[in-house]
């Protein structure tokens, strides 16, 4: 038989718990599906330094725990699986997962984003065996080791300081001459002896698939298309994410780039919200993503409360605010 709830959350990074947290407060009993990276991308970084109330900075798993720990004390329930299919065409909506269905009033999608990948055939055979996209999970493994870190971001910053705790050297190679990251990031970079800068290049090919490990790395200057080619031991991708949106695409109105469009945190379709990165092209920050969780849990509860005829909040702006 069909779970029936009034509020179901897909995901459980920064938005997704953030949104529990306030509809659980509301007496809304939500359930939270998980997905199959619990605690979403926070759970894969290391310090977190610009989430405000943390003076010395958080680790990022022990700050995503927190958040669920207190989502969790309100009378959130949580399932430890992937959505595979959803069926917004009519109210209440139908979830499936590999083992249940739910049918819920609203629905706050917080599916968040997934690392970008260059798409060339080496990085997809050497994935694990010295490619990554996650220095977090993976620096350890490269003691003393020459590593390169792929983008111009902050997260490419970031991972190349990071990675400089176990690596002999890591060499950041990005495609333009000027960076994307922040300039507090830039700096860091530049301030550490270990990190090496390769500009207006771009990743040809990883050496050695018929090895099973890298061995080397490819590059391609961007202007002149002169190749050249360096040892390496590892390579890190953190060139970015994608929106992960494919169970609602056809479904709800999404952007050329695969983000779901809001009016705020409202999607195409009544009583289904959406909140974060999944929705966020712009900040992508855990702090806009909490932000807009709890946003989209207040208007899940508006919605619901002016459907049943008493809404907490004085009838006029109730009415304006879910009629917008
Ligand atoms: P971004 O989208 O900001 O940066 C991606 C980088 O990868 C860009 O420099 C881009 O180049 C490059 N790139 C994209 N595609 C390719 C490709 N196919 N080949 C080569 N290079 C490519 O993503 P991030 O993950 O770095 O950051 C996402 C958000 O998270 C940002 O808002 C960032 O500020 C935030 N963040 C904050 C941190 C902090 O505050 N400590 C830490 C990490 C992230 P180009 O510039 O040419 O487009």
């Amino acid at each position: 038989m069909a779970t029936r709830k009034k509020v179901t959350i897909l995901g459980s990074g920064s938005a997704g718990l953030t949104a529990a947290i306030y509809a659980a407060r509301a007496n809304l009993e939500p359930l939270v599906i998980q997905g199959l990276q619990p605690g979403g991308q926070l759970t894969i970084t290391t310090d977190v330094e610009n989430f405000p109330g943390f003076a010395d900075g958080i680790q990022g798993p022990d700050l995503m725990e927190q958040t669920q720990r207190q989502a969790a004390r309100f009378g959130t329930q949580f399932i430890d699986d992937n959505a595979s299919f959803v069926d917004l065409s009519k109210r209440p909506f139908m979830i499936r997962t590999s083992s249940q269905e739910i049918i819920t009033d609203t629905l706050i999608i917080c599916t968040g984003a997934t690392a970008k990948l260059l798409g060339i055939e080496a990085e997809k055979k050497l994935m694990g065996h010295g490619v990554s996209a996650c220095a977090t999970c993976d620096g350890f493994f490269f003691k003393d080791k020459e590593v390169f870190v792929i983008g111009g971001g902050d997260t490419a910053l970031e991972e190349a300081v990071f990675l400089t705790r176990f690596a002999k050297q890591v060499t950041v190679v990005h495609r333009r001459e000027t960076f994307r990251a922040s300039p507090i990031m830039v700096n860091r970079a530049k301030q550490n002896n270990k990190v090496k800068f390769i500009l207006n290049h771009v990743v040809e090919d990883i050496d050695d698939i018929s090895k099973n490990e890298v061995t080397g790395i490819k590059l391609r200057d961007a202007q002149s298309n002169k190749i050249s080619q360096y040892p390496a031991d590892g390579v890190f991708i953190a060139i970015g994410h994608q929106p992960n949106t494919d169970l609602f695409k056809g479904q709800l109105e999404l952007t050329k780039t695969g983000y779901i469009v809001t009016n705020g945190v409202k999607t195409s379709i009544t009583g289904v919200f959406a909140a974060g990165d999944v929705q966020d092209e712009l900040y992508r920050q855990a702090v806009t993503a909490a932000g807009s969780g709890c946003a989209a849990a207040l208007e899940a509860q508006w919605l619901l409360e002016s459907e049943e005829g008493h809404p907490s909040m004085p009838l006029a702006d109730a009415k304006q605010k879910v009629s917008k």
